[in-house]
């Protein structure tokens, strides 16, 4: 692999990112990862009211980590960018800045499955994680994916919300500020009694909005806040892990691989630990910034589907909201 840097923009919901890495053998180097986060003040992400802020954000961010990575702009190899699946206000914002830098540049651009990003920066930059299972919990993604026969497949999902989404939106019916997640975290510390909550593993596959009606229920009916929030992490995470449990086995695979903001928390990374643990397999989480949306995550996965040849025109550079995570020919990857 020949030494380059690549420049990746990240804009599929609320999060704008411009990251630059570099390549080191088959080993990605982070050399700047700068990122500014839509928060609304109240409600959800409302899609142009995030592309409006992430264009007000675009330019700065990439000046920014270009100086961060201490290079100067003509040292730039290729522009990277998210491609889908996403909101597609926000993806377009992402995608036209994307545009005229490579034109700008005259560099080559890519772009590329937000997803597959995901669990290709664990990979980059986790030395020994090579074939592992991703378990991707974010706010609108919860994903189980595994390498196999070339592609990245889905082996399980949500049938409805994501993960992060189910616990924002129990945060927002009880007013816990956006994102939820963190607060949530810390009441389920507290949490002394478990509520019983419906468990919907289908398969291969999970479902949270009936849990979430039922712990608003909860607190409807005033229980400790605690005693709910400690339940929805038993209960979630419980399904999460036993499904990607499932995926390892089924699979012969022996690494699982978190990704996704809601890898952040700590209950959810013991609970496949322990499992990780009691099938002899290792369990792998990147650091806080590259399991969040960013931007390195975009420039890694454009700068390895380069180097295995993969080429764009501008043509080609359009957005996909509903881009799936096995419509992705893995080229680069036996
Ligand atoms: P992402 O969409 O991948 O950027 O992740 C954002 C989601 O992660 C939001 O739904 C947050 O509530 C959630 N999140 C962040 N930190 C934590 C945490 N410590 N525990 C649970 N969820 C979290
Ligand atoms: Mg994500």
């Amino acid at each position: 692999m020949d030494e380059m840097i690549s420049l990746g923009i990240e804009g599929t919901a609320h999060t704008i990112g411009v990251g630059l890495v570099k390549n080191t053998k088959h080993h990605c180097d982070v050399l700047s990862n700068e990122m500014k986060t839509f928060r609304p003040e109240k409600g959800g992400i409302h899609p142009r009211k995030a592309a409006n802020h992430h264009a007000q954000h675009i330019a700065s961010l990439i000046e920014k980590a270009i100086t961060t990575a201490d290079i100067t702009k003509d040292k730039i190899d290729l522009v990277s960018f998210s491609k889908g699946p996403g909101l597609g206000p926000c993806l377009r914002t992402a995608a036209t800045a994307a545009r005229a830098l490579s034109l700008s540049l005259n560099k080559p651009i890519i772009g590329v499955n937000h997803c597959v990003a995901h669990i290709e920066i664990g990979r980059g930059t986790i030395p020994d994680c090579t074939d592992p299972v991703l378990l991707y919990t974010s706010g609108a993604n919860t994903q189980v994916i595994a390498f196999a026969n070339r592609k990245y497949r889905v082996f399980g999902e949500t049938l409805d919300i994501g993960i992060g989404n189910c616990l924002d939106k129990f945060g927002r019916s009880i007013d816990i500020p956006f994102p939820s997640g963190p607060h949530i975290e810390q009441y389920a510390l507290k949490g002394k009694n478990y509520l019983s909550l419906p468990y919907s593993v289908k398969g291969m596959d999970i479902a949270f909005s009936g849990l979430l009606t039922a712990a608003q229920q909860y607190y409807q009916n005033n229980n400790a806040i605690e005693d709910i929030c400690y339940s929805i992490q038993e209960t979630t995470f419980a399904a999460l892990t036993e499904v990607t449990e499932r995926a390892m086995a089924q699979l012969g695979k022996d690494e699982v691989l978190l990704g996704g903001g809601v890898a952040a928390n700590q209950r959810l990374r013991n609970m496949v630990d322990t499992m990780a643990k009691e099938r002899d397999a290792r369990f792998f989480v990147p650091t806080k910034y590259l399991c969040v949306d960013n931007g390195a995550m975009i420039a890694w996965l454009g700068l390895i589907m380069y180097q295995s040849g993969m080429r764009m025109t501008l043509a080609d550079t359009t957005i996909d909201q509903r881009f799936r995570t096995d419509m992705v020919d893995v080229i680069w990857r036996e």
